[in-house]
């Protein structure tokens, strides 16, 4: 499944951090440095129309901006401040559709940069507890910058193995929520004017696939788990709704997948019967980066260790 040429056309989304400013003063700030505001998309087309100065806000996502694809607002105060986050549109969808109550406790299980924990935070209004762990170092210090300069409070940044993360650790006895976004083949990400990389070899794809069942697994064994999102940023049905299916599989009829934001219009790929209530999204059709997103939910107490 190959990238579109629309691809280098995706706009730039501007998500505002609402930990630190709101909706209508962030579009009042950039009506002050000469831009348009067109108002709230009506379609997902007019995302694709934007040009000049002008911008609007999503239809699907609330605190949403959505400017021409050549914008670059990496010099705007607003984001060097941390009251904007340059964050594509399918890489939103995560944490909207975990959905955290404020209070919640939530675990960010391969979290590195932090565009997704920061997002969470504010969701939570900074009310619970988050606890984000990443494997990289060099990634986990960039987090710490970029969480700070959000203005995230109440994380707890690990630099561990999500896989070595003890389920029945007490400090994790009121975690209910999930999000999941291991490391994957990236295939769906656009990168603006350099082409398309390689297409990953199918040993990369099985070792991939192995990582993001066994961390998807291990997610599912947190004895208080209500609510799972998974995602990635690739395009194949290796990393998708293969793992997807494999894993429920194993935990028969503890888990299910419920449908992720039903008026979105690009599903899940057919490989197993429900798989429509996964999510897609590409640049062909929803004018974001390629990305795939599943979101779990526990049917019952007392779920089985998987066989
Ligand atoms: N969620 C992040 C965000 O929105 O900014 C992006 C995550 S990126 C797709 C995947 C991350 O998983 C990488 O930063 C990588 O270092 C991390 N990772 C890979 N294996 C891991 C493991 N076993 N435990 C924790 N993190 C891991």
């Amino acid at each position: 499944q190959a990238v579109s040429p629309a691809a280098s056309q995706v706009p730039r989304y501007v998500r505002v951090n609402t930990l630190k400013t709101c909706v209508d003063d962030v579009i009042d700030f950039f009506k002050r440095q000469g831009y348009t505001y067109l108002g709230k998309a009506a379609s997902v087309e007019e995302l694709k129309a934007l040009s000049g100065k002008k911008f609007l806000l999503d239809l699907h996502l609330p605190e949403l901006l959505v400017f021409p694809a050549q914008t670059d607002l990496h010099d705007n105060l607003l984001y060097t401040s941390g009251h904007i986050i340059l964050q594509d549109k399918a890489s939103c969808l995560p944490a909207f559709l975990l959905g955290p109550a404020a209070g919640s406790h939530v675990i960010d299980a391969c979290a590195a940069p932090g565009n997704k924990t920061s997002h969470l935070a504010a969701i939570l209004k900074n009310k619970g507890q988050i606890f984000a762990f990443d494997v990289d170092p060099k990634r986990v210090a960039t987090m710490n910058t970029l969480l700070t300069r959000a203005g995230v409070t109440g994380c707890q940044l690990a630099q561990q193995d999500f896989l070595t993360v003890d389920p029945r650790d007490s400090k994790y006895s009121r975690v209910t929520h999930i999000l999941l976004d291991p490391s994957c083949s990236g295939s769906g990400m656009v990168t603006r004017g350099l082409g398309q990389e390689a297409a990953p070899s199918a040993e990369r794809l099985q070792a991939l696939a192995g990582f993001q069942r066994r961390a998807l697994n291990h997610a599912l064994s947190f004895p208080a788990l209500q609510r799972l999102v998974y995602s990635t940023c690739s395009l194949h049905q290796e990393e998708n709704e293969d793992v997807v299916q494999a894993v429920l599989q194993e935990w028969g009829s503890a888990f299910r997948l419920v449908t992720a934001f039903p008026s979105w219009p690009c599903r899940g790929l057919a490989a197993f019967s429900g798989a429509e209530s996964c999510l897609r999204a590409s640049p062909a059709e929803t004018f974001t980066h390629g990305f795939f997103v599943a979101v779990l939910e526990r049917c019952r107490e007392g779920a089985p260790t998987p066989a």
